[in-house]
């Protein structure tokens, strides 16, 4: 049976990608996924074959990689982070139902949440709630509630895709709406290119965060109403007692 594995291979690094990771893409034959997470694999992987569709062309990256792996190989879909946070884990086995002969297999990475969370301190390590700010997909007023419900429940909130080209001013309006039930102190932090060159981050406070331009390679953290800023670090309390 031919196989295919949907592989997160982390936030950049190779030293951030599981082992199952990259045993799965020593395993196969050929490695599929957007330009530019093949550039972040390809010098690991020299001696496979990859195949690369650019952004926006999902539906043709998933056809291709069923296309291939039904010719006998074994195929590795590869994501940036974890397939199954924002990426295409979903959509490679809702079309896997027509080809039941292949076989899918996913394959966990670190996700820009916790790979930034550790770069940061411990912003998570309480309830949080994933929201993206990308409405290409999802209506502009359900991102909006989500925001809204989320800091009324007093989450800490983790943000992808807090910025594009085209969505310059979605930060800030993602933070007046969180104003309205988070304190304009809320202590939050930013990184930038997690796990590959460049990496940055920056702690500061939600009025801060409300001026501070991001773009689309950024995860930005808003703390709940118990978060520290602890020497520059972001740190949510467990509660423990000390
Ligand atoms: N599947 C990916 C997320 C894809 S959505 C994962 O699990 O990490 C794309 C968004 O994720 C970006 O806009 C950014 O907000 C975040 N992101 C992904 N990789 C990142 C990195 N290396 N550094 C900072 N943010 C990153």
């Amino acid at each position: 049976m031919s196989k295919i594995y949907v592989v997160g291979i982390g936030p950049g690094e190779y030293e951030q990608m599981t082992m199952r990771a990259a045993n799965a893409l020593k395993s196969c034959d050929v490695i599929v996924g957007y330009t530019v997470y093949v550039d972040l694999v390809k010098e690991h992987f020299a001696e496979k074959e990859f195949l690369t569709t650019p952004m926006r062309k999902e539906v043709d990256r998933c056809e291709l990689a069923f296309e291939e792996a039904a010719k006998g190989k074994t195929v590795a879909m590869i994501c940036s982070g974890d397939a199954g946070v924002y990426g295409m884990s979903g959509l490679m086995l809702e079309i896997g139902q027509r080809y039941p002969q292949i076989e899918v297999e996913v394959i966990p990475g670190v996700t820009a949440a916790t790979g930034g969370a550790a770069v940061l301190g411990a912003p998570l390590i309480h309830d949080f709630a994933l929201i993206s700010l990308s409405d290409l997909m999802t209506p502009w007023e359900k991102i909006e509630k989500r925001l809204l419900c989320a800091s009324e429940a007093d989450f800490v909130i983790c943000l992808y895709n807090p910025s594009s080209k085209k969505r310059h001013d979605y930060l800030q309006k993602a933070c007046d709406l969180m104003m309205q039930h988070k304190s304009p102190d809320t202590v939050c932090g930013t990184v930038q290119s997690i796990g590959r060159e460049g990496e940055h981050m920056e702690v500061m406070t939600l009025k801060e965060l409300r001026e501070k331009q991001v773009d689309m390679f950024t995860t930005v953290f808003i703390g709940n109403s118990q978060t520290k800023n602890i020497g520059g670090r972001m740190v949510t309390p467990r509660g423990y007692q000390y």
